[in-house]
Formats: C-alpha cells, structure tokens, sequence
C-alpha cells in the first residue's frame, strides 16, 4: 500500500500545498478510507482497519514516538512546545517534568485542565515561546501570574524559592476547611464538588474534602485505551469511583470526544471546524453501539453509589429526550434480563451551548439538573475557538454576555425546582466565584486541588455582597468594566 502511486502522488501533491508530511499522509489515506467506507463490499470495509494501521505507523515513522522521548526524560526540566494534545498531556510524568509552556492553545483547552489534575504549572498561549526561550536556559515559570522570567538573577531566583514556600504554607493552612462545608457567614450554603478523569483523581477529590463528584470526564477512559473500552471494563472504573464516594453523588457525563479530543483508533470524520462537528452527543447519536456500551455499564453500576447521569452538548430538546429514553430502555432490558438498576439515578443536562442555556425555563421540565460547562458556552457565545491564541482575547468568561445567560439558567432552573452547577473552568476562577454565588448557582466543581481555596474565598465573605456584587456586573457592557468592579472589591 505504501508503494501505491496513486497513494504517493496524493501525499506528495499536499505537501507542495503546504501540509507537513504527517497531516499530508493523514489526509491522503483517510480520503482511501472514506472511499472504501462508501462501497457496499464487507471486504473492503473490514480493511479500514487494516488501513488505519499503515496510517499510524507511517506517521509514527514521520514524527517519532513523540510519547516515549516525553516519557524518556530523567531531569527536572521546564516542556515548552508549540502544542501539546490532550492524549500527549496524559502521558507527561509529572516527577521530571515541573511545568510546561505551549505556543498555541487556550486557558480552557483539554490540555490545559489535564495538567491542572497532574499539578503541572502550565502557561499555554504564549506566541513567540519556541522563538524566545531556549534549550538548557533557566526560567522561572510563575503559572498563577502567567510570568515567565528568563535568567532569573539571584534576587529573583530567592524572590520565588521565598513564594514557593508561602504557597506550600497557605495551601497547608487551608487544610482546617477539609471537614467544613462551604457556606457564606450569612448562611448561603454551596456545594463544592470535583471534576474528575479517573480513579487516581477521586482519591485527590476525596482527600482535598469535596462534596461529590460533580463532573467526571468518561472521554479519558478512551483516549487511555488501545481500543473502545467493554461494558465490563467501563463497569468496573464506575462501580469503584461510586463505592468510593458511597454517600455522595457523583455526576458522569457521558462520552464527549471531538473537538480536541480525538481517539487513536477510531477514524474520526475529518471536519473543518471539529468543535462545530460530531461531537459528544452528536457522536453518541452516530455510534449508537458506543453509546449503549457506556449507558448500560453505568446503570449496572448505579446500585454501587449515587448516580447522576449527564449528556454534553445538548443543543435541541430532542437530543435530550433521545438520550434519556435511551437510558430507560436499556434500564428496562437489563431489568428484564435480571439485573439490578437503581432507582434513584438523576438525569441531566450540560448547558454549554447559547440555545440550551436561553432555553433553560423550557428545558428544565425535562431535566433533573442542568451544570453549566462555562468553557464551551464562552467559545460558543463568542464564537471563538478556546484552543487558539490567535483568538484568546476574545475568550472572556466574565463578559456580561456571560453572566446574563448564566442568570437565565439560573432562573429558569429554579423555577422548577432544579439545581444548576457550573463545572467549567470559571468554578474556580477566583474573579468569577463571587459572580457566580451571587447569580445564584447552587454548585461549582473544579479541579480537586481548588476545592479549599474555593471553600476559604466563600466562608469568609457574605451572600449578600456576592448578590449585590453579580447584581452591578450584570449592567456593564463589557467584560473590562467588570474586572474594574471586581478589582474595586479587592
Ligand atoms: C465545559 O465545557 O465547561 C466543560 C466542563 O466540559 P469540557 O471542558 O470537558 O468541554
Ligand atoms: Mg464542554
């Protein structure tokens, strides 16, 4: 296959376009996939695979195992790349490996919240990073003030070794909140829950005092497997995350993979605007099978702890109700077939594109809960992609744009007595915590290791000045006015 000529003149022609010659074998043999994909011949069709294969070790030839020369570094050392994906950020050992900078991508990109829950400092974004900073060179990456210094001098070098220390005090002193529950001094309680990827997360969440588990990303099971994982193995992972958090809820959302999640191994549509495309439950709807997988291993787990069930990217109400009866039939057919469901599993919803969230007071009769995910609402609201840096200015999560749709899901939840969350990368955004109390979310779920800063920033403050303070926010007209109003409040 590879010594196909019509194959090389396809590869060669796009590399004189200007691919680079690992996109240029992507596409020239997903075009011979497509192809084969629309014969009727089950000959042909069952070779895709075979296809895909040749794929992936001819541009494992191109590239380099680019996993393994991560895996093989053995000093401490600072990353700094033009991207990394998702599946690359998964593989990085945080024992060598401190911090990492990326030329491209966005504060909420997958990459960037992979390496929140692997405690890697990350600065992403940073344009010139492969130009500016050099091999063997010495810098300190501040990844809290996103401040890179290069050749610290002396001063600078005891300056940070100084703050490093505070931090670790401050973050030991926080440890008092572990039993206590986030609560206002006038008595505004919030639920303060963690966003979790696997097993080895939940025990973070579990130590740092969270309230449950308020989103668990089910895509990294995937992208961690050679393959699409069996109902058993998903069954496993869920039963013993549910045992773990017995009195608590834990909230699974359903697999979300596209956008800038992709999966080795299944020959995802090439797409021009991938966030825009077969994504989430889009996919679910295109691969059924996947779909029921996951959904029955889940209700085979749900009687090992408190379940909630929630779909990603709900645009339309019919998707709503096409996933939740799909659930209810496959809850009925395993009943049939003599297995124990719970009946207590909570469905909800994501709102994280501007028609759910306007739609909310309709929605809400549907849905048991809705969580806010603020990092695709502000992409889809500004219609700017939140892995490109070329567009970072326009990713601005405390736009009163923003807040008044969130107010709008807040209400309209509330209006039926449903509970709204908020498990995007605002939930811990120390700018937008104040805001979001105020506006009147019930939950936030962040990263496990931002549970106690969240939990100290609302027990020492009063609901009544959060209100007041989301109140004046949502009269401005741009996103700057309300950093000024914030940084008034100090
Ligand atoms: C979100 O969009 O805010 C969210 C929590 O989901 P993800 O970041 O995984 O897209
Ligand atoms: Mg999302």
């Amino acid at each position: 296959m590879i010594n196909d000529p019509d194959i090389n003149d396809c590869i060669y022609r796009l590399i004189d376009d200007g691919h680079c010659a690992e996109t240029a074998v992507d596409l020239a043999i997903n075009d011979w996939i497509e192809l084969f994909a629309k014969t009727n011949s089950s000959y042909l069709i069952e070779r895709i695979n075979d296809i895909q294969d040749v794929k992936n070790h001819l541009i494992k030839h191109i590239i380099g195992d680019k996993t393994n020369r991560l895996n093989r570094i053995n000093k401490d050392v600072i990353v700094v790349s033009d991207d990394l994906t998702p599946s690359d950020t998964l593989t990085l050992d945080n024992k060598h490996i401190k911090a990492f900078v990326t030329a491209n991508g966005g504060m909420t990109s997958h990459t960037a919240i992979i390496a929140k829950s692997l405690k890697i400092p990350s600065i992403v974004a940073v344009k010139d990073a492969m130009q500016k900073l050099n091999n063997g060179e010495l810098i300190i990456l501040d990844a809290y003030s996103g401040l890179i210094i290069q050749n610290p001098s002396h001063e600078e070098i005891d300056k940070y070794l100084k703050l490093q220390k505070d931090h670790i005090l401050y973050q030991k002193s926080l440890e008092r909140f572990i039993e206590q529950k986030a609560c206002t001094i006038d008595g505004k309680a919030v639920a303060l829950c963690a966003n979790v990827s696997n097993v080895k997360d939940v025990k973070d969440a579990l130590e740092h005092g969270a309230d449950g588990i308020g989103l668990l990303r089910t895509e990294f099971l995937y992208l961690e497997s050679a393959d699409f994982p069996s109902e058993e193995e998903q069954f496993a992972i869920y039963r013993e995350i549910l045992m773990m958090n017995k009195d608590n809820r834990v909230v699974v959302r359903t697999l979300d993979i596209g956008g800038d999640k992709k999966l080795a191994y299944f020959n995802m549509p090439n797409e021009n605007n991938p966030f825009l495309g077969q994504r989430a439950i889009r996919f679910c709807k295109a691969q059924q099978a996947v779909f029921k997988t996951q959904i029955r291993a889940l209700l085979k787990a749900s009687i090992f702890g408190k379940l909630s069930i929630m779909f990603p990217m709900i645009a339309t109400l019919e998707e709503f109700i096409w996933a939740k009866e799909l659930v209810m039939q496959e809850k009925t057919k395993l009943i049939k077939a003599g297995f124990e469901v719970s009946d207590d599993i909570k469905i909800g919803m994501m709102i994280e594109i501007p028609t759910a969230a306007i739609m909310a007071q309709d929605y809400a009769r549907f849905a048991d809960f809705f969580s806010i995910g603020t990092n695709d609402l502000v992409q889809y609201m500004m219609a700017a992609d939140r892995t490109l840096e070329s567009v970072s200015y326009l990713y601005q999560p405390l736009h009163p744009a923003i807040l008044r749709l969130i107010k709008m899901v807040v209400d309209g939840a509330h209006l039926y007595g449903k509970e709204v969350a908020v498990c995007g990368e605002s939930a811990s955004d120390e700018r937008a915590i104040k805001l979001l109390v105020g506006l009147g979310v019930d939950e936030l779920s962040m990263n496990a290791s931002a549970v106690l800063r969240v939990k100290d920033i609302i027990c020492r403050n009063l609901y009544k000045d959060f209100k007041d303070l989301a109140d004046e926010a949502l009269l401005k007209d741009r996103q700057e006015k309300v950093l000024d109003l914030l940084s008034k409040q100090g």
